[in-house]
């Protein structure tokens, strides 16, 4: 983790790592849920799993963050950012990217991205709670997330956004 110098960056792949993202697609209990309410919010047109959205995802904001990725592999490692057929094949590419010392400072940077993209910062602010209001109801375990930090405790409602830039 001490590879990533860019604090933003390395709070977004901590919290990735530790669960601390919302994916519809991982519920724990994925039969009572409508298999609809399981799929992407961008493009609903797979699981909306991490390996999915970081690595599948049309979503126009997510594929431009990925070209900047794919840019950033090839001209610093000469690595070709393989395509992934299923969601477990771009599950296990995803872990190969962030346990890879060598890659894990851009793919930090291209999770932040990617996670501001999809709002998952920020989104413990009463005022960014109204003006994103979920769109089911099913939703609104998206709003009540864990937060973590890196050294393990929690984080007060608020504090969250003094260190952010959004
Ligand atoms: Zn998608």
């Amino acid at each position: 983790m001490s590879a990533v110098t860019v604090t933003d960056h390395r709070l977004a792949l901590t919290r990735l790592l530790c669960g601390s993202f919302y994916f519809r697609g991982l519920r724990s209990n994925p039969d009572i849920h409508p298999p609809a309410s399981l799929l992407c919010r961008k493009c609903g047109g797979a699981l909306e799993t991490p390996g999915h959205v970081f690595l599948q995802c049309r979503d126009v904001q997510t594929v431009a963050a990925r070209d900047v990725l794919k840019e950033s592999l090839m001209q610093d490692f000469g690595m070709t950012l393989r395509a992934s057929v299923s969601s477990a094949d771009a599950h296990l590419l995803l872990q190969e990217l962030i346990f890879d010392l060598r890659t894990v400072a851009p793919v930090a940077r291209f999770i932040y991205r990617v996670v501001r993209a999809w709002r998952f910062f920020g989104r413990r602010l009463p005022t960014m709670v109204s003006e994103l209001a979920p769109d089911t109801d099913d939703d609104i375990d998206f709003w009540d997330f864990e937060t973590a930090t890196e050294d393990g405790s929690d984080l007060e409602l608020g504090e969250m956004d003094m260190e952010i830039d959004i």
